[in-house]
């Protein structure tokens, strides 16, 4: 096994230790693959290992990923953006991913709807909750979240399916806990208020048990997987 197989196979078996823990199905929490800043080739030794769902910070980065292997072939792969989002790469998010985790204003939502290609399914959206409530993070305050699902639900080419949360960092488990119940309870409140609602995307690597405990069902990891990223490239 080669070492990217081998931490899946690591990873994997921590999500279903830590649903067996709580008493949740290991399947009720998807295991979606950070592969920003990576290469195509650490992506397929992954595809080779079984992994299907994969993130992307960086719009061209991700872009380039998503023709590549779609070029080679592999056309049952799931791309997650799950970057900040600015206007001006909307466009390219749109006519390429399958998931966009940051949607925090109207004007994105909006314009995603608008430049979703009618021959390809809905944009499946999660809405990013601030939840630390960090000055420097982006996403929306819980109170706003009603009154921007209720408009996200209404538009065309996207389809909301949950909530997105990048807490702030914790090493306690209590106090990782404590805050992925909160973005726990505002799911469950969102899921009795729309069918399409199914998404929880929380727990990276740090925080993964506790994220679980609490009900997310999307793991975000990229380091656990993929080893250390090298910035100095970009
Ligand atoms: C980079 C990133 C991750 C993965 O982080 P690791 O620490 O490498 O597991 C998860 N979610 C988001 C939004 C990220 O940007």
């Amino acid at each position: 096994m080669n070492d990217i197989a081998h931490n899946l196979a690591q990873v994997r078996d921590k999500i279903s230790a830590a649903a067996t823990q709580c008493g949740r199905a290991p399947a009720e929490v998807t295991l979606l693959a950070v592969s920003k800043t990576k290469p195509a080739s650490a992506v397929a030794e992954a595809i080779d290992a079984g992994q299907r769902a994969f993130g992307e910070n960086y719009v061209q980065e991700g872009v380039d990923k998503i023709l590549h292997f779609r070029e080679a072939g592999v056309d049952d792969l799931q791309w997650h953006f799950i970057g900040p989002l600015q206007s001006n790469k909307s466009r390219l998010v749109a006519e390429h991913f399958d998931w966009c985790h940051t949607i925090d204003r109207l004007r994105i939502a909006s314009r995603l709807s608008e430049q979703r290609p009618a021959d390809l399914p809905p944009l499946n959206v999660l809405i990013q909750v601030n939840i630390s409530d960090e000055q420097s993070k982006s996403g929306i305050a819980l109170g706003e979240l009603d009154a921007l699902a209720a408009q996200v639900v209404e538009l065309p080419g996207i389809c909301l399916r949950g909530l997105m949360a990048i807490p702030a960092p914790e090493t306690e488990y209590a106090r990782q806990f404590a805050v992925a119940r909160q973005m726990a309870v505002a799911f469950e409140a969102l899921k009795t208020r729309y069918p399409t609602v199914d998404t929880l995307s929380l727990g990276m690597t740090d925080d993964m048990t506790a994220a679980i405990a609490a009900g997310s069902t999307m793991v975000r990891i990229g380091t656990a997987i993929f080893g250390a990223r090298d910035y100095t490239k970009n």
